[in-house]
């Protein structure tokens, strides 16, 4: 049966594998595409799938988009309104959000209350409303599948398992381009080096916050969500080959991994399919030259980042979304070359100790947390 899909973020990493994906099986239909401003790409997109309706974030570009594709049957919508009509369309069965972002927090909530399922990519919606966002997917009896490669892997592990048999999670990393580096060696990283990740291409932003430990951060705080697991059930395992994508460890001392080679299109097509396998091509894992497969502790020291990560999720509250929120702003600056690599965690954990923590934040409070937090660097650090 054909599934009907709305697809935000669609011109970026994930998105553009999410088209592939979709092209290649043939089993869906996408009713609504949604980017923030490349309309070149969208446009393309429009004319290869047909959707009944187009979202573009900025309003010019969402006004040019109108005018070249007027001899297409696709509307074209704009803003936070435009991403709600899209995820609320009747026709939509599952809402695959790839945008970069807390922009993600109401588009999934609304999805949720509209009864569609959810393919997620984007984690910082579930570590800043992760507690709104999993209640609502209850109450809606819907379902979130992870994108996140490390995610899926252990969604993939746990399926047929008991999940009050799960130990602990074993959140595997790469380490990024900087592993084993000193704080030293990192003072002067140019965003050029950041940039390059040994072994995934990905957007821009999550490939800074690979390179400083913060995605790993964000998963972890993701994993807490998704797997309804304690912080201390958590451990972040450095595996430099990106081979094995997580494991989980039972209460019997088995330990369950997946593996695979470092290709998101088999996470985007295990969510797409709701948790089915279905063949797809590809290279495979040769064991023959694989040479080996080796582990290393994180260091936290260096890497701060995770361990404010973890400091942050054990805190909870609004304290998750002031991390992400400071992270957001600092990576944002780093790229456009205003302020140096290690500011970036410098800002989070400024950030972190000037905020009072609110327990059980509404979606209005989680938003205005984001903005008192931009207001609170921005006081410091626009010079
Ligand atoms: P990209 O930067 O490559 O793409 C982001 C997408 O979101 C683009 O289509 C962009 O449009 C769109 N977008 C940005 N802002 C808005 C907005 N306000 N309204 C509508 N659309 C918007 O990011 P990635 O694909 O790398 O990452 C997407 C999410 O998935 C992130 O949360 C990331 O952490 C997560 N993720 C990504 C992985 C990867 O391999 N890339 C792996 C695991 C998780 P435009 O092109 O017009 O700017
Ligand atoms: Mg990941």
């Amino acid at each position: 049966m054909m599934k009907h899909l709305a697809l935000l973020g669609s011109t970026g990493s994930i998105g553009t594998q999410t088209l592939q994906v979709v092209e290649e099986t043939g089993d869906f239909k996408v009713e609504a595409l949604a980017a923030g401003s490349n309309i070149e790409l969208l446009e393309k997109q429009i004319r290869k799938f047909k959707p009944q309706l187009a979202v573009v974030w900025n309003k010019d570009k969402a006004l040019e988009l109108e005018k070249a594709i007027a001899d297409t049957a696709t509307r074209v919508a704009t803003g936070m309104d435009g991403l709600l009509e899209a995820v609320r369309l009747k026709e939509v069965d599952m809402v695959l959000t790839a945008v970069v972002g807390m922009i993600g927090i109401l588009p999934t909530l609304e999805a949720l209350e509209a009864g569609k399922d959810i393919a997620l990519a984007n984690k910082e919606t579930l570590v800043t409303a992760g507690h709104l966002v999993m209640a609502k997917a209850k109450e809606k009896g819907r379902q979130i599948y992870p994108v996140d490669s490390e995610h899926s892997a252990i969604f993939q592990v746990l399926k047929a398992q008991d999940p009050q048999t799960i130990s602990k999670i074993l959140l595997t990393a790469s380490g990024g381009p900087f592993r084993g580096r000193t704080i030293e060696q990192l003072q002067h990283v140019q965003v050029e080096d950041a940039l390059k990740h040994p072994n995934w291409a990905m957007g821009r932003k999550i490939t800074i916050d690979s390179s400083t430990m913060v995605n790993k951060g964000l998963e972890v705080m993701e994993a807490k969500w998704l797997f309804e697991v304690d912080f201390d059930q958590i451990e972040v395992v450095i595996q430099p080959q990106s081979i094995i994508h997580s494991m989980v460890e039972f209460n019997d001392g088995a330990v369950l991994a997946q593996l695979g080679t470092a290709d998101m299109k088999l996470p985007i097509q295990y969510a797409l399919y709701e948790a089915k396998r279905k063949f797809m091509g590809g290279k495979r894992l040769d064991f023959k030259t694989l040479k080996q497969i080796t582990f290393e502790e994180p260091d936290m020291e260096t890497f701060r980042g995770l361990k404010l990560a973890y400091q942050a999720g054990k805190l909870g509250g609004s304290m998750p979304t002031v991390y992400n929120a400071a992270n957001e702003w600092a990576v944002a600056r780093f790229l456009d070359k205003k302020i140096g690599y290690l500011d970036i965690i410098r800002i989070i954990e400024e950030s972190m100790e000037h905020h009072t923590l609110i327990e059980n934040p509404t979606v209005e409070s989680i938003l205005a947390v984001e903005n008192e937090t931009y207001q609170f660097i921005e006081s410091r650090w626009n010079r």
